[in-house]
């Protein structure tokens, strides 16, 4: 059974907020997606692409963000370098939701993401709710809006809640059968974390196919997974060469972007 979750860090006053449905958060986006959930998402017509990084595999501090993110990796060697590579799997569409009506009702609410629960909260523990920062209109905050963070008890909306805790553990669980959708796509090139993704683009009936045998198949030890870390700067690259991992430069014909975090 899913427990509520803390949001943290806790705010030193009630966070208000109420979700006024004005659409605007339906709309441009990359949604973050488990296995299942991207099952579901291309069964219904939709595109999910997978950003991939790799990061050292060293220890954490732990509730740090870098465990997070390390808890929910396949663990993976680059040459010599051991690392942990995040696949996150998103659906992706330009304007808005194939889902969303023209009344900016969601047509797929009660099979919607988790991530679509969650927003304007924060899946990760280590990450605050700045309402500057969200889509979300001033009136949805504030005022006589119901509790949604309590200084004391965390987040106190009861979908929001078990949404975080379920697309949290869904990040652990889904672990090895990422590491087999690695393996079913080929994916061995990825970007360095921090510095940018490899945004792989299976075709849909390809990526769903994978999915299926993997979210259907009974666990397994998957098979030792190596990667390329791949980087446009020739730094970074030395970088890892000195770390004893294994470099490239991005290579978009293998059938991955490379979208850099930075200009
Ligand atoms: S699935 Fe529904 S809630 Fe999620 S982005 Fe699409 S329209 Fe919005
Ligand atoms: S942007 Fe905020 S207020 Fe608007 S629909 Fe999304 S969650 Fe609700």
């Amino acid at each position: 059974m899913n427990m509520p979750s803390r949001q943290e860090p806790d705010f030193e006053s009630a966070l208000r907020f109420s979700c006024t449905a004005c659409g605007r958060c339906c709309h441009g986006l990359r949604l973050l997606l488990s296995l299942s959930e991207a099952v579901g998402w291309l069964e219904h017509g939709g595109r999910v692409e997978l950003l991939c990084d790799a990061a050292p595999d060293m220890p954490f501090a732990e509730g740090s963000g870098e465990a997070y993110r390390a808890a929910r990796a396949v663990p993976a060697t680059s040459q010599a370098l051991p690392v942990t590579v995040a696949v996150l799997l998103t659906a992706v569409f330009d304007g808005p939701c194939p889902n969303l009506g023209p009344d900016m009702l969601c047509g797929a609410y009660d099979r919607r993401p988790n991530a679509c629960r969650i927003y304007p909260a924060e899946i990760r523990p280590d990450r605050r709710i700045v309402p500057e920062e969200k889509l979300c209109p001033a009136g949805a905050w504030g005022g006589t809006q119901p509790v949604f963070v309590d200084p004391a008890s965390g987040m106190a909306d009861p979908v929001t809640a078990v949404a975080i805790t379920g697309a949290r553990t869904a990040g652990v669980e889904d672990v090895a059968g990422k590491a087999m959708l690695m393996d079913l796509l080929g994916i061995d090139q990825v970007a360095l974390a921090n510095e940018g993704y490899a945004v792989w683009k299976p075709a849909s009936d390809a990526l769903l196919s994978a999915l299926r045998s993997v979210v259907d198949s009974a666990p397994i030890d998957p098979r030792p997974i190596h990667v390329q870390i791949i980087s446009p700067r020739a730094q970074t690259r030395q970088m890892i060469v000195e770390a004893e991992g294994a470099d490239a430069a991005p290579d978009p014909a293998r059938g991955y972007d490379y979208l850099p975090l930075f200009a």
